[in-house]
């Protein structure tokens, strides 16, 4: 696994730094979430820790806390706002693992009963629509974490 590559080159730290555009579900000191835009699924999010790390294998531990702790806020904003038949979270590690951008990133997509699962999708999400999603769980996430996140 040998997929280093310069945080000046990476385009999820493009995204973070406001270098490449990107539909911005939300952010805190540590993470970024935003819409895939080749969605496998409607609201298809990618969380990632906005300092740059290849994968789960050399990810700061304090990062991956955080993810994984803004991955789930997510989960129920998307439960909130699509009420998907479950969400399903991946995360790849390696090209031969099927990682194709490498700065850290987990899945949340959504996914309804007997569709047939898939890791990568086929063709980008209409701009318009990807925006309207960001919007629409943006409002979700504000919402879930005004409630205090405790159902
Ligand atoms: P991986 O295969 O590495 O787990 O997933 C990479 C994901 O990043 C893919 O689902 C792909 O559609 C998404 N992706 C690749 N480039 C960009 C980009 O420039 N912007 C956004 N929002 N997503 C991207
Ligand atoms: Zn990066």
């Amino acid at each position: 696994m040998h997929e280093r590559i310069d945080p000046k080159d990476c385009i999820f730290c493009k995204i973070v730094r406001g270098e490449a555009p990107g539909h911005v579900v939300c952010e805190d000191e540590r993470t970024l979430a935003f819409m895939d835009i080749f969605p496998v699924a409607e609201g298809h999010v990618l969380v990632i820790p906005k300092a740059h790390c290849t994968n789960l294998l050399d990810a700061d531990p304090t990062d991956l806390e955080a993810v994984i702790v803004r991955a789930r806020t997510i989960a129920r904003a998307i439960r909130d706002a699509l009420a998907p038949d479950g969400i399903g979270t991946f995360q790849l590690n390696g090209a031969a693992a099927g990682q194709t951008v490498f700065h850290y990133h987990l899945h949340l997509i959504p996914r309804q009963s007997g569709e047939k699962l898939e890791i990568h999708g086929r063709k980008p999400g209409r701009a318009e629509r990807l925006a309207e999603l960001a919007a629409q769980l943006s409002s979700a996430v504000a919402a879930e974490e005004a409630a205090g996140a405790v159902s």
